[in-house]
């Protein structure tokens, strides 16, 4: 049956030194997965299970595209993060399941409307409007998983007008990324168009129109992208 409002097609993301790209069905988001930059916010460091948010794919945005500062918000935040791309089905996983199931690596950014958000975990409110806006996913590149020799001992980067502002390591995540494949398998079917990004070290600071701001993960395709002017 015909739709009365065709919807555009899902996004697509660019596979470094493919001629084929990755479509995003879903993006999942780990929240306070590192010690520093859960501290950094006045929270508690929970260790037992990760928990997460999501975004939709059409607040993708592509590294080369300019960002629109959103409305709404006068404290917008970066957080650099390593984004998962899933290459397989996921259900209820096990450390043999996982094996493989990683069709490769990004540098995303979590943009992040914070003083709505503040105002939400103050009042116990979903973070949905201070998370999920348009281009509030800022992806990078995806190197594919076997081009890339050790993700484990990267470390990630995040300049802010040629400035160092964050800087973190993958081995210090809280929750890695296989046991956070393990715990999301068990409450949803993950599959390929999957993404997962996996929460930010410290460092995370406001951004205003004109920034530019370089993620960089060892091995990866870097991220660049700068806040629109207008
Ligand atoms: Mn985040």
């Amino acid at each position: 049956m015909k739709s009365v409002f065709p919807i555009s097609e899902l996004p697509l993301i660019k596979v470094t030194g493919r001629d084929y790209s990755y479509q995003v069905r879903r993006i999942f988001c780990v929240g306070r997965n590192y010690v520093e930059h859960a501290l950094e916010l006045g929270n508690a460091v929970e260790r037992k299970q990760p928990f997460y948010f999501t975004k939709s794919p059409f607040s993708l945005l592509d590294a080369d595209k300019e960002f629109n500062y959103p409305p709404m918000t006068k404290d917008l935040h970066h957080e650099i993060e390593l984004v998962v791309a899933i290459a397989k089905p996921l259900q209820k996983a096990t450390r043999e399941d996982i094996e493989g199931s990683i069709f490769g690596y990004a540098c995303g950014l979590d943009m992040t409307r914070r003083d709505l958000q503040n105002v939400a975990k103050k009042q116990g409110k979903p973070w949905d409007v201070s998370k999920d806006f348009d281009g509030s996913a800022i992806i990078g590149e995806i190197t594919e998983a076997k081009e890339v020799s050790n993700v484990k001992n990267s470390k990630l980067k995040l300049f802010l007008n040629d400035r160092l502002q964050q800087m973190g390591k993958i081995s210090d995540m809280i929750h890695s990324v296989d046991e956070i494949l393990l715990d999301l398998s068990r409450y949803t079917h993950l599959g390929p168009g999957d993404l997962i990004m996996t929460g930010t070290p410290a460092g995370v600071s406001a951004v205003k129109k004109g920034d530019i701001l370089i993620a960089q993960i060892d091995g990866l395709t870097d991220l660049k992208v700068k806040i629109s002017e207008s």
